[in-house]
């Protein structure tokens, strides 16, 4: 029988105020269908304000929440807390990102590495209103990657900072050559370069994390076999 509350051991740190990271505990109310946002909620606006952690959709559809808990990537709007089957959670912020602020990370080198040009990254469309426009028959995603950045939070490569692209960005060029594939020459060789396809190791850990399927592995093995067709066709 669990208890009518749960415990999130929170990694508190903030680069400028509190130097030395340390875990406090809070415990929360247990709702139903209740997910760790939900929690990381309940204590912003009843225990501590200063809690400091990102998201938006609430619905798995924007990464912004991503975070670390229990030791795994994850988000926090689609981890259940029923079930992580525990009483005690820890949450702490995605490891190889820069913490801002507690559960808060940077993401300005992830994005970095991301060519606004490619054909995944648009600006919004604006709506104007909530229903579809007559002449769509269906909506279509655009790609799966929401940009979370637990790929990279879980890669042992990725942790040895700013040495590799990471899983997300090398996905997105391998989606960029299928969407326009004029481009493939000048993408693989992006994907060759120092920082490319070959640094990775095959851990495979980036596609077992993501939590949309992208199988950032898979990509990446995709173009390791271009690039060693290319290579293969010049000698
Ligand atoms: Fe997140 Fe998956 Fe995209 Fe990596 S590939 S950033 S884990 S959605």
């Amino acid at each position: 029988m669990r208890t009518q509350t749960v415990t999130l051991r929170i990694l508190r740190f903030k680069p400028d105020r509190i130097e030395t990271p340390h875990y406090e505990d809070f415990k929360v109310r247990r709702e139903p269908r209740m997910t760790v946002l939900d929690g990381l909620e309940q204590i912003r606006l009843n225990q501590d304000e200063t809690l400091m952690y990102r998201h938006c959709c609430h619905h798995s559809s924007c990464g912004t929440c991503a975070c670390t808990i229990n030791g795994n990537p994850a988000l926090a709007c689609a981890s259940r807390i029923a079930d992580l089957q525990s009483d005690v959670i820890t949450v702490s912020p995605l490891a190889n990102h820069t913490c801002l602020g507690d559960l808060a990370v940077d993401m300005t080198s992830f994005f970095r590495e991301m060519d606004p040009h490619w054909t995944n990254i648009r600006p919004c469309e604006g709506m104007t209103s909530n229903r579809i426009p007559e002449d769509v028959d269906q909506v279509v995603r655009l790609e799966n990657c929401i940009e979370c950045g637990c790929c990279v939070a879980t890669c042992p490569v990725s942790a040895t900072e700013g040495e590799f692209r990471g899983p997300a960005v090398l996905a997105a060029i391998n989606n960029e050559i299928r969407n326009r594939p004029t481009s493939k020459q000048s993408l693989l060789r992006i994907a060759n370069d120092a920082r490319g396809v070959f640094k990775c190791q095959r851990h495979l850990v980036c596609s077992r994390v993501c939590p949309t399927r992208v199988y950032p592995a898979r990509h990446i093995a995709d173009l390791q076999r271009a690039l060693d067709a290319l290579s293969s066709q010049d000698t």
